[in-house]
């Protein structure tokens, strides 16, 4: 076996997000409004802060206006909640998304649950998810959205391939194999219960792996020739204190194997990112009454 092919997540976000800052301008100048995507952060989370403040500056670098509302770590739900909906009613704003986690009392599905679902560019509100069930137009979560261009990128017609997830989260792993389902894999869930992960796995021509756990996916795991999707952010401690950030795959070893792989990082961390500016300028069009950009 030869090296895999190293997909190339921040090459094709790149061109994605060109794309849509071209459709971003189009409606603009067509409706005489600047689309806007609106992020409420609650708390003092670091990590939070920082990918609020990326999606700030994505938005800008698209010409897609952003808003940024902070409410302190002690805000109640209903003070959370009657930001979600000022940000319905203001017209300016296409897309709301509400950073999670949200500190421990606050119900992440009870904030969710009032978000409009036409401006829910998370695509997390049961409506939506709902939808992406169902094969109903919608709004789709970004990271699988952006696992599924990553892979049509590559194979543009994935029927009838076998594909196991790992991992069923709502952010990525349910919704990922929602995709696959819908573009006719046959696909098999695995989670932390699951028995004779590496056996199951090494059956897949497509894996994607959303477990959090660093390089849990061994060479052992992947079949020859497999396209290998890697969601993980996993930091890790380095011996010299630094610390790095590995994926939820061995790299070195499956690249040997795969026919494809995604980096960790420069993979799928970009393509989400380029997914959320999709997903506004979408929701923009969707609210004008407008049909949805090629992009
Ligand atoms: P999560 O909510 O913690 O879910 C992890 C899932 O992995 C759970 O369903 C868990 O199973 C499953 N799991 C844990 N150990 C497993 C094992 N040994 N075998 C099979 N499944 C196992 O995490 P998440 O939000 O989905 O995120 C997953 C990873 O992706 C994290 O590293 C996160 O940082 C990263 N992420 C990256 C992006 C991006 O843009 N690249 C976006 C979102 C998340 P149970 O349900 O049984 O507990």
């Amino acid at each position: 076996m030869g090296e895999a092919r190293i997909i190339d997540g921040r090459a094709i976000a790149a061109e994605l997000r060109r794309r849509v800052a071209e459709a971003a301008a189009r409606l603009a100048r067509a409706t005489n409004r600047a689309v806007g995507l609106a992020a409420i952060l609650v708390g003092d989370d670091p990590a939070s802060d920082v990918y609020v403040r990326s999606k700030g500056r994505a938005c800008s670098a698209s010409g897609i206006a952003s808003f940024e509302r902070r409410l302190p770590a002690d805000a109640s739900p209903a003070a959370v909640i009657a930001e979600v909906e000022r940000l319905n009613r203001d017209e300016r704003v296409d897309g709301v998304l509400v950073q999670l986690p949200l500190p421990t009392p606050i119900d992440a599905h009870q904030v969710l649950a009032a978000i409009d679902p036409a401006k829910d560019v998370d695509g997390f509100h049961a409506l939506n998810v709902g939808r992406l069930w169902s094969g109903l137009p919608g709004l789709v979560p970004c990271t699988p959205q952006g696992c599924m261009l990553l892979m049509r990128a590559l194979r543009p017609d994935l029927s009838g391939a076998a594909a196991v997830v790992l991992g069923r989260s709502n952010i990525v792993g349910k919704p990922m194999a929602a995709l696959l389902l819908a573009a006719d894999c046959t696909v098999t869930m695995m989670h932390s219960r699951s028995r004779d992960a590496a056996a199951v796995c090494r059956a897949a021509d497509i894996l994607v792996a959303a477990t959090g756990r660093p390089n849990l996916v061994g060479v052992d795991w992947v079949k020859p020739g497999a396209i290998v999707i890697d969601v993980g952010i996993n930091p890790v401690a380095m011996p010299d204190g630094s610390s790095r950030i590995v994926g939820d795959v061995d790299y070195g070893a499956v690249s040997r194997v795969a026919g494809a792989i995604t980096p960790v990082p420069g993979g799928v961390g970009p393509m989400t990112i380029a997914c959320l500016l999709r997903n506004t300028v979408v929701a923009a069009c969707r609210r004008r009454g407008l049909a949805d950009p090629a992009v």
